[in-house]
């Protein structure tokens, strides 16, 4: 498969590339020059297959001709070693809907799906690279712990991560902050996601710095996390066997994006659900066609806060008749107008595929109260999000509601809805009492660079 990038469909990239770059050289972000359809017998023949072997199918699709299907195979297999489930994900019923509960890997939520994998691809992709890849993401709260087991202990990488601070749960920052390898940095940027998000892209942007540290993305922009999540709708429609609709807990559009591309491979999706919490940039956009960036605002599901949608930038150039020329003036026109009104057509395009609503932050926990009052089923507060809305849109039935992390990452908001204390899983006891390690930094680029300038250093 070739790959272009949104704001220069001329040049051509294969995956491998595209897996390390992460960001293209202009700013845009990758994307395949076509995505193939699947023929019905294909998606029959794709049905009945385990979640892995699903994984080897779907993932070999995208990533053919820079390595073969045994040893994919083998970093399949290794990734989802580490989930506590057989299957990798589970499906279980709230009511007359669905819950896909992606939350069963090392630090519980979905963002293990697609990091676990990425990890086990750098290992292949840079076996005989002398040179040390440095890892530099922005999390806002769960990207961060993700990436950071699963790159710890790797001898040819290094892992900066960066979080607002004071703005993810405790749970989040400890599952970063007490991984004692050598090769794992946390910074605390005094300032919200956005600005963590903006230093890593101005990083990326400063070719000499970032080319001189050979430097890496493993944000939702990069392509290889997107053909990761697109696994669990293949596998959960081949479960549920019937066109569905699925309630996405969005924040940079990475994971409903993914959805998007499933649907566009033939898969019988209806609507793709964007459920925001607050910070509701992309309700606004799809409802109203105003793209429009306001002040970030703290909530109770804090992986969501998030104003500026890096991956919508994929969707823009899929609507505007995947025109790369159109995708970079819009693109620009954000930068420069934060701003971006969505012309009658390119809305049209939208709404066939999605829709959306928003919950303020005392719905959700209304609704964390009454899932656990009507289902004995308790929510973490993103996941929340995404049931609250579907009652919302008033959509009775066929709804698969994405269960993106697991509420032990957040037992303030748990216990403050329903009085209980969620605990988290055995293996992760021990982190409430362990030492933590991370430098605050304010949110000024050459802070930046000089940390991490220092940090390889010595
Ligand atoms: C990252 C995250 C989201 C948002 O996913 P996007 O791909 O950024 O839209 C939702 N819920 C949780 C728990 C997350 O960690």
């Amino acid at each position: 498969m070739k790959y272009i990038s949104t704001r220069n469909q001329e040049k051509e990239y294969d995956f491998r590339e595209v897996f390390i770059k992460g960001l293209a050289d202009d700013g845009g972000l990758f994307v395949p020059k076509f995505i193939p359809k699947l023929s019905e017998k294909e998606l029959i023949k794709l049905s009945n297959l385990s979640y892995k072997d699903l994984a080897k199918e779907i993932i070999y699709i995208f990533c053919e001709g820079t390595i073969s299907k045994e040893k994919l195979s083998t970093i399949v297999e290794k990734s989802y070693s580490t989930f506590s489930k057989k299957n990798v994900v589970e499906i279980a019923s709230i009511g007359e809907n669905k819950l896909l509960e992606l939350f069963y890997g090392p630090t519980y939520s979905f963002k293990d799906i697609a990091m676990q994998f990425i990890g086990q691809l750098y290992d292949y992709y840079l076996k005989d690279i002398n040179k040390k890849i440095n890892i530099v993401v922005a999390t806002s709260g769960d990207t961060g712990s993700a990436a950071i087991d699963a790159i710890k202990g790797k001898e040819k990488m290094n892992i900066f991560v960066l979080h607002p601070l004071d703005r993810v749960s405790l749970v989040q920052r400890k599952l970063m902050t007490t991984v004692k390898d050598k090769n794992v940095f946390n910074i605390a940027i005094n300032g919200n996601f956005d600005d963590c998000q903006n230093l890593v892209k101005s990083l990326f942007g400063d070719h000499k710095f970032s080319n001189s540290i050979n430097m890496s993305a493993v944000n939702s922009i990069n392509w290889a996390r997107i053909v990761a999540q697109s696994v669990y709708y293949f596998f959960t429609y081949f479960k549920i066997n019937k066109r569905i609709n699925f309630s996405v807990p969005t924040g940079n559009f990475g994971d409903v994006y993914a959805g998007y591309i499933s649907k566009k491979m033939g898969l019988p999706i209806g609507k793709l659900i964007v459920a925001t919490n607050q910070n509701d940039i992309l309700h606004r956009a799809i409802s109203s066609g105003n793209y429009e960036a306001r002040e970030v605002k703290e909530t109770i599901s804090p992986s969501m806060d998030i104003q500026a949608a890096s991956n919508f930038e994929r969707l823009i150039y899929d609507i505007e008749d995947q025109n790369s020329e159109k995708t970079k003036n819009i693109m620009i026109s954000i930068i420069n107008n934060n701003k971006y009104e969505i012309n009658e057509q390119s809305l049209q395009r939208i709404r066939e595929n999605f829709s959306s609503e928003s919950m303020n932050e005392d719905e959700t926990i209304e609704i964390i109260k009454k899932a656990f009052a009507n289902h004995k089923i308790i929510l973490d507060p993103h996941t929340a999000v995404g049931f609250g809305v579907i009652e919302k849109l008033k959509i009775k039935n066929d709804c698969v509601i994405i269960a993106t992390a697991h509420p032990c990452k957040f037992p303030e908001v748990i216990h403050k809805a329903i009085g209980k204390n969620v605990k988290l899983p055995n293996d992760s006891k021990d982190i409430m009492k362990e030492k933590e390690n991370f430098s605050v930094i304010e949110n000024d680029i050459d802070k930046v660079k000089s940390y991490i300038a220092a940090s390889l250093a010595s």
